[in-house]
């Protein structure tokens, strides 16, 4: 031992966290094992790839396995792995700070959760691995060292400090063992004794079966011994491997229970949620390839950050080769999590070998087209979701899968025109047929009416601003169904899909929306030629009055209550969208947009008789301009867009209010 030892402090949320968890009543506590076996089970993966890569490291791969080691005086558990170790800033980095990316949202939740609900809930949504061992442990002595280094180190910390400890260590086997100095069980029953071989043999059968390394525990055996009269007990004491190694996705779905598969994939997704839907794959042929796939029930709480990995897991021929292997699910499938066992690749494969392979290609094909099928087959089906506490309790497995991952599932509309017809179909939107439901475009298309020609949609910011637009006022009047789009990604693929069931989607605020009948526009033309002549002098006059902010302004029969409107035109960013841009760090030019007047309004005929009054005289009174700006700038609050100078808006308002009283 040295004298070096240095005394670290953990991250404020980390410990906060850790506070947490050891005194929650975390209901399964057992889980702490399965969290250090997948552990231990990665280290050695990660060194079997890296010494087949790498002849020169210095390593022992000739029995990779994990061992449980017990101490039962001093109620001492200890799991052994042989497998890649940790250098001691490794050990700082993984070990001393958690949940790096998400450090930030951590903290918010950590503020709003409550107590008593809170460890249950961030175990949840973090994935705590390692620190879940304080669950069961007063102190946790770590000791590493990795593979091909000469010395190792020791990391220690005892439940509720705030800080741990560090040394070298100049005697450590390669490899890491976690030594969990157990708090006393104080039940009867022994539920909670991991020093007890029985509970231990339990657990891994149940968490950790499919483990492909061997996972070994001395055990003690009563044996006979001698003849006869001179029989004698013996105790012997050997080493039993306590799971079966078979991987999952190599033997049949029959022959799989759901817990095996629910266990499964918390060790490759590092989740600690049950699987929403568990895809099981198999090609045979010209690739040959076995997968399994799972749908998680809750979205990663870093799924819009950069630092969210995608990917599934790609072995060869059942050996890892690597984790978050992106080549085969695309972006907008990022929260598909699971394992591609590949037969006729070489183990030798790197990422870019990945990026150029028909193979890849053709099963990542497969893989989509597979996970689309599933959502359908989910939609389809209806049928309830299971224990997911979160979701209302007649909420069904496609209505969670969409609540979680619609907004990105939407991103493939844009990026994958192959399935975009199937993502269409998928996809479920607010509408204004409904406020408590979503609806399909194939419900849409199935409520459209007589002589309706479009699926009509408005973008915005929220459900409220969408639902009081005077954009809306017509579409309402005739009964039309309008899409509510208020997720991002909306304004994204809106523009690039021209239509559904050969229905072109047409936005409401944009270009001018034609509602009227045949019939009714042979009726209204006449009407429209002469308020046309009516109004020419007026919009004429506006459109040089606001020239700032307006290209044009016309009349319009959209609006039944508002007075005016703000539009753009077919090919214009929304506000929306512009605004997105503009907070991405995009410069945009200022756009002009369309100012639409209501020809029936008192305040647009009003303005109308007022301008004709005066209209021969070169100074027109101020008053009148201010009107109009009154006017726009009403239609630019009603769209729920900023005004440029509120604080002039707000003034000749003031102003114009004090007179009226
Ligand atoms: P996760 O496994 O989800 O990454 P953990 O808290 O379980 O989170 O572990 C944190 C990190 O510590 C791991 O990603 C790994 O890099 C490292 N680690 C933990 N246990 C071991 C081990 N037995 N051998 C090598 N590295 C380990
Ligand atoms: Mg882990």
């Amino acid at each position: 031992m040295t004298d070096n030892v240095e005394h670290l402090e953990f991250q404020a949320e980390t410990h906060q966290l850790l506070e947490l968890m050891i005194h929650s009543v975390y209901s399964n506590k057992d889980t702490f094992l399965r969290e250090l076996i997948s552990n231990a089970s990665d280290a050695l993966d990660k060194l079997r790839l890296e010494s087949f890569r790498d002849k020169e490291l210095q390593a022992d791969i000739s029995d990779l396995h994990i061992d449980l080691e017990v101490d039962r005086e001093q109620r001492v558990l200890t799991v052994r792995d042989n497998g890649i170790g940790m250098s001691r800033a490794e050990v700082v980095d993984l070990i001393g700070t958690l949940a790096k990316s998400g450090t930030a949202q951590l903290r918010k939740q950590l503020m709003e959760t409550k107590p008593e609900q809170a460890a249950e809930e961030l175990i949840g949504q973090f994935g705590i691995g390692f620190y879940s061992t304080f669950m069961v442990a007063d102190k946790v002595t770590l000791t590493t060292r990795k593979a091909g280094e000469p010395t190792g180190t020791r990391w220690e910390s005892e439940a509720g400090s705030p800080t741990y400890t560090i040394e070298e260590v100049a005697d450590a086997p390669q490899g890491t063992a976690v030594s969990l100095h157990l708090k006393p069980s104080d039940d009867d029953d022994h539920l909670y004794d991991y020093t007890l071989e029985w509970k231990l043999r339990d657990i891994v059968k149940k968490y950790s079966d499919f483990i492909a390394w061997p996972i070994r525990m001395d055990v003690e055996r009563t044996v006979m011994d001698g003849e006869g009269e001179d029989k004698t007990e013996k105790t012997l004491v050997e080493s039993q491997t306590l799971n079966s190694q078979k991987a999952l996705w190599t033997r049949p779905r029959s022959e799989v229970s759901d817990e095996e598969y629910k266990e499964f994939y918390k060790h490759v997704s590092h989740a600690w949620d049950d699987p929403l839907e568990t895809i099981p794959m198999k090609a045979e042929g010209t690739f040959e390839y076995q997968a399994l796939l799972f749908l998680p029930s809750t979205a990663p709480f870093d799924m819009f950050t950069r630092e969210h990995k995608r990917g599934v897991q790609l072995y060869v021929r059942r050996v890892f080769i690597m984790d978050n292997c992106e080549e085969l699910m695309p972006e907008y499938l990022r929260f598909v999590k699971g394992v591609v066992d590949a037969q006729d690749l070489s183990l030798n494969v790197s990422r870019e070998i990945l990026q150029q392979d028909r193979q890849i290609r053709m099963i990542r094909k497969r893989l989509v087209k597979k996970v689309l099928a599933t959502v359908k087959d989910m939609q389809a089906a209806g049928a309830p979701t299971e224990d997911d506490a979160e979701a209302p309790a007649d909420s069904t497995k496609y209505q969670t899968f969409w609540r979680e991952f619609g907004r990105v599932l939407k991103e493939g509309l844009l990026s994958d025109p192959d399935n975009r017809e199937t993502i269409l179909q998928v996809s479920s939107f607010a509408s204004t047929h409904a406020t408590d439901k979503l609806t399909t475009l194939a419900e849409y298309v199935d409520r459209m009416q007589e002589g309706q020609q479009a699926i009509y949609y408005m973008t915005g910011e929220s459900r409220q601003q969408i639902e009081n637009s005077p954009h809306m006022e017509a579409l309402a009047a005739k009964g039309l169904e309008v899409l509510v789009l208020t997720d991002p990604v909306d304004e994204m693929w809106v523009g690039s899909v021209p239509e559904f069931a050969g229905q072109p989607f047409v936005s409401i605020a944009k270009g001018e929306v034609d509602l009227e009948s045949e019939d009714e526009k042979k009726a209204s033309e006449q009407l429209r030629e002469q308020q046309e002549k009516e109004f020419a002098d007026l919009t004429g006059w506006l459109r040089e009055t606001l020239d700032a902010s307006v290209k044009e302004v016309r009349l319009t029969n959209r609006l039944t209550t508002s007075p005016a409107c703000i539009v753009g035109d077919v090919y214009d960013f929304t506000p929306m969208l512009e605004r997105m841009y503009r907070a991405s760090g995009q410069e945009l030019p200022e756009s002009k947009r369309i100012l639409e007047l209501n020809p029936e309004h008192k305040l647009v005929t009003g303005l109308r008789d007022a301008f004709a009054a005066v209209k021969d005289e070169a100074d027109k009174p101020a008053e009148l301009a201010e009107t109009a700006e009154l006017l726009y700038g009403t239609a630019v609050l009603a769209e729920g867009s900023e005004l440029k100078d509120p604080a002039a808006f707000a003034r000749i308002l003031a102003e114009r209010l004090t007179r009226t009283l």
